[in-house]
């Protein structure tokens, strides 16, 4: 017999993955069993079982031009068969090169210069490291990062520190690096935001400020006052703060721009992608920085350098999704599709906007979000309970608490946008007060 006879075994996947597979974000002891899902395309998940199912989360905001898109899987495929992986310490490729030409197209004016790493945690986990290593090489006595309340960075330690206090942190926090936070301005609280920045530049060694520009996604698409995030750009800046914008959900077209910090007037210094990057295919992040980030590093003395690397540095075949990613974003096609789901959006939302059980709707390009408004503790569990309902009428939608958003593959049909509008109207009508 084979050693690896997996093939033989009758079990479901669901049942085979219970015995050595550890999930993300998963306490196994109190979940339901894994879905196992067996393809996928367009914005369809099927599983094992044949169900279909509308990915209504874009698989976590990666896959917003369809799963298994031909054009992207088929270059991805040619260059797979050319160059899989060299080392990018020392040695450079025509996806990396070709890459970074078309993302200086697309990014804020002032970035130049551009970082690989592996997922989004390590995107701004390069962010916190270039912005407090800037300082640091220049003599500046700056180790403190500034963030807002409710921000999300990602899982590693850095990342960890500038996201928002969370109860799943508890074992690591002895270990963060240090951090202060300031609310996220909403139109109504912004002088008092300002008034705490003022005071936190007086009473801190500030090296540079993460920010989630505009959409916290994490926080429950959360949104905030553009002219307030303007405003505290703009005092970092004076300041020589570093501003580190996570774009890692908002980048790549979903707020209706190519990034959400093309809604500002101020740029930010450095940016942080992931997720879209790669259309959805294959794993990879990227840190931009301004000409003058990069400077601060560019030195005859070797320690003055970002010495940090990972073994898959701008993989060659998650460069060629990325970059076929970026040729689709900007095709007429695509940004017609991003016009035609956002107006979807607006219709829903006038639709429902009257409902008693409809609050705090807001949108924001493609990324639409409301909360339901019932006695949560009339549910013992109501996120669940609402994941539930979606996934039996055939939809993939993650609700945060009572927050009930969509942020689906721009390339949805009007039929499976309208499925899933009907989802949630039954659940306005499902779940009472
Ligand atoms: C998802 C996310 C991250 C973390 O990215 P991973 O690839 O999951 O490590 C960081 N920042 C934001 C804003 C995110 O949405």
């Amino acid at each position: 017999m084979p050693v690896l006879d997996y093939h033989s075994n009758e079990q479901n996947l669901s049942e085979r993955d219970k015995k050595h597979l550890w999930h993300p974000l998963t306490q196994h002891k109190i979940s339901p069993e894994m879905l196992a899902i067996e393809k996928a395309k367009g914005a369809k998940l099927y599983d094992e079982a044949g169900k279909e199912y509308i990915d209504g989360i874009a698989s976590w905001y990666t896959c917003m031009y369809g799963h298994c898109k031909e054009v992207i899987t088929s270059r991805v495929a040619a260059q797979m068969q050319k160059l899989d992986q060299v080392v990018f310490s020392g040695f450079t490729h025509r996806p990396a090169v070709e890459l970074s030409e078309a993302l200086m197209k697309i990014l804020p004016a002032n970035q130049q210069k551009l970082f690989f790493n592996d997922n989004g945690s390590t995107a701004t986990e390069i962010g916190i490291k270039m912005a407090l290593q800037y300082h640091h090489n220049q003599g500046n006595d700056r180790k403190v990062m500034l963030a807002f309340e409710d921000g999300f960075h990602g899982d590693t330690f850095g990342a960890m520190s500038v996201s928002g206090l969370s109860v799943y942190n508890g074992a690591f926090e002895d270990h963060f690096i240090e951090v202060v936070r300031i609310p996220t301005p909403n139109g109504t609280n912004n002088s008092a935001v300002i008034g705490k920045l003022k005071k936190l530049i007086s009473e801190n060694k500030l090296a540079g400020f993460i920010y989630e520009p505009l959409v916290q996604g994490a926080a429950a698409m959360k949104m905030h006052d553009a002219k307030g995030l303007e405003e505290i750009l703009n005092i970092c800046k004076q300041h020589e703060i570093i501003c580190v914008a996570d774009e890692v959900m908002t980048g790549f077209g979903k707020t209706g721009k190519y990034f959400a910090s093309d809604y500002l007037e101020t740029q930010p210094d450095i940016v942080c992608m992931s997720k879209a990057l790669t259309a959805g295919l294959l794993p990879m992040g990227l840190t931009s920085c301004t000409q003058a980030v990069y400077d601060a590093f560019y030195s005859d003395e070797l320690a003055k350098g970002l010495f940090h690397g990972h073994t898959y540095s701008a993989n060659p075949l998650a460069c060629t999704a990325a970059l076929v990613g970026i040729e689709l974003l900007t095709s007429k096609d695509i940004q017609e599709d991003i016009q035609r789901v956002i107006k979807s959006h607006q219709d829903f939302n006038l639709r429902i906007k009257d409902h008693p059980k409809v609050t705090n709707q807001r949108q924001l390009g493609v990324i639409y979000a409301f909360d339901l408004d019932v006695k949560m503790e009339r549910y013992g569990n109501l996120r669940n309970e609402l994941f539930k309902h979606f996934m039996d009428s055939g939809i993939f939608l993650r609700p945060l608490g009572n927050t009930i958003y969509i942020l689906a593959p721009f390339v949805i049909s009007n039929a499976e946008l309208d499925k899933i509008y009907n989802s949630i109207e039954e659940v306005l009508e499902k779940f009472g007060n």
